[in-house]
């Protein structure tokens, strides 16, 4: 019981942080064109809106620079676009808009958020919920945390 909360709280925190990343991101984007070559092969490239990876094929010869580019290209688009890939000889080009991006992020921590924030029933851990009426010691026997009872109203 203990491990599940703490793991709910880490992932509820990395996805509330990953929320903020991608907002900003998007914003970012929406003024800034961002190339991120992942390798000569692949391409992270950040704009209007939309991130756009793009896989070169193997046997094109066509190579990305290694260096990273922050192009200011001024307001262009919000993005609001339904994903996308094409695929040629040349390259796969996929298309993720942001807005994507962070409702599938969002949803999740949303829950993650307002799952945390239940309560449990007057006379047990606050923690875990583990029923502390008959417990005697300090400590809540099943998840170790301080024994804060709710007190009964
Ligand atoms: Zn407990």
């Amino acid at each position: 019981m203990k491990h599940k909360g703490r793991l709910r709280k880490v992932a509820k925190w990395t996805g509330a942080n990953a929320c903020s990343l991608l907002l900003a991101a998007w914003v970012v984007s929406i003024w800034y064109s961002i190339l991120l070559p992942v390798n000569r092969q692949v391409m992270i490239f950040s704009a209007g809106g939309c991130v756009r990876v793009v896989i070169s094929n193997p046997d094109s010869a066509a190579e990305f620079s290694p260096r990273i580019k922050v192009v200011s290209s001024g307001f262009r688009e919000l993005g609001f676009a339904w994903p996308r890939a094409i695929l040629n000889d040349v390259a796969s080009y996929f298309l993720i808009p942001f807005w994507l991006l962070l409702l599938v992020t969002t949803v999740p921590t949303i829950i993650l958020f307002y799952r945390d924030r239940r309560r449990f029933l007057p006379g047990c851990c606050e923690s875990c919920g583990y029923d502390l009426r008959s417990n005697t010691g300090s400590r809540c026997p099943e998840c170790g945390c301080a024994a804060v009872v709710k007190k009964e109203i």
